[in-house]
């Protein structure tokens, strides 16, 4: 019911010339609209999880509206420096894609090369040398695409005895049951992919070509290495896609990510960071200051302007659910106003602490 109403005061300001009037506005001038983006589908998983998959289809519809919108694409970098110095470009846009999944190299980076585009992959390296599949994200695409199934008496070590997946509440069940047994029984990456084996000859699917796909695994060092050379941006996600509230583990993710992306993407600087799950706390910020981190998205949506702290810039994040006039009055600055209000921290004194629909890698 909101949405349709949403969707037709959307119309209703495009039709009246407010699209039109706002997009080029100093108002918009002023302000940068950073895209979040996350996966995109190698098979099913945009079914799967909407909210962080999409087609590629989709995401080149998104990449036409920005050239049909005559937007400014701005490597991230730029973007931020030109914002806080006040000489954006009209309509100027930065693409950021979290994690740096595969599939960002096989569907979203040819599709950014056509349109020459620039992005930004804020990437998370511990699974980057690790040939497997995210070992909770893959058990539960697995438990989804075998919805509506029901399997009694199972004898497999880690793996519940019943299995009731017709609906979201057993899949996420049967989810915790199988990461708490990892958990507990402090499995090793391996022993992880050989739980996830079993799990896929329960449910009667193949692992091995899951594996073989590369469905929900990170990129390999090479192929960070071969994107970074054709001028693909990497930056800063932690090592472990984790945010420890301690100093000294959390200067370790970022010295850890840090270093492995040098080690991949040479002459990367990575000086800007995004927050994983786009959790945050105040306490952070000094601690990235000191790390020489000069740039921070979060997932809160809206455009960043110049009075946004540097170390909290908003993002939009596009899902599968979007529609393209919903896309398109973000482009043009509308959807900032029709959508629900961010919070805005100024005094370092407060706490604050978002969680965003983003994998745990
Ligand atoms: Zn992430």
């Amino acid at each position: 019911m909101l949405r349709t109403i949403r969707r037709g005061a959307l119309q209703a300001l495009k039709s009246s010339g407010v699209f039109e009037l706002t997009k080029n506005s100093k108002w918009r001038q002023q302000r940068l609209l950073i895209l979040c983006y996350h996966g995109m589908a190698l098979e099913e998983e945009h079914k799967w999880m909407p909210s962080l998959y999409m087609h590629p289809e989709l995401f080149e519809q998104r990449l036409n509206a920005l050239r049909a919108g005559e937007c400014s694409v701005l490597p991230l970098g730029d973007a931020i420096a030109r914002l806080y110095r006040n000489d954006l470009p009209p309509k100027s846009v930065a693409i950021t894609f979290d994690d740096g999944t595969y599939d960002f190299y096989a569907q979203a980076y040819p599709l950014l090369k056509a349109h020459g585009f620039p992005a930004t992959v804020y990437q998370t390296t511990y699974y980057c040398d690790y040939h497997e599949p995210v070992f909770h994200l893959i058990c539960s695409y697995m438990l989804w695409k075998r919805r509506g199934l029901g399997i009694k008496g199972i004898q497999s070590s880690g793996i519940p005895e019943t299995l009731d997946l017709r609906a979201s509440a057993g899949r996420t069940q049967a989810l915790n049951q199988l990461v708490g047994f990892a958990e507990r029984e402090k499995l090793s990456e391996e022993q992880k992919s050989q739980l996830a084996a079993r799990l896929a000859s329960v449910l009667d699917l193949d692992y091995s070509d899951l594996v073989r796909k590369r469905i929900l695994q990170l990129m390999h060092r090479e192929e960070i290495a071969q994107l970074a050379s054709e001028g693909i941006d990497f930056q800063l996600h932690t090592h472990r896609h984790r945010t420890p509230l301690d100093e000294r583990l959390f200067v370790r993710e970022i010295r850890d990510n840090r270093r492995k992306l040098l080690e991949l993407a040479e002459g990367s600087a990575s000086s800007h960071f995004c927050y994983p799950s786009g959790v945050y706390h105040l306490e952070f910020l000094p601690w990235l200051g000191k790390e020489g981190v000069v740039s921070a998205t979060t997932c809160e949506p809206g455009l960043a302007s110049i009075e946004d702290h540097p170390l909290l810039l908003p993002r939009f994040v596009d899902t599968s659910a979007r529609t393209p006039l919903d896309f398109e009055s973000w482009l043009t600055g509308v959807g900032v106003f029709t959508s629900r209000r961010r919070r805005r921290y100024k005094a370092p004194s407060s706490t604050g602490r978002t969680q965003a629909a983003d994998s745990q890698l």
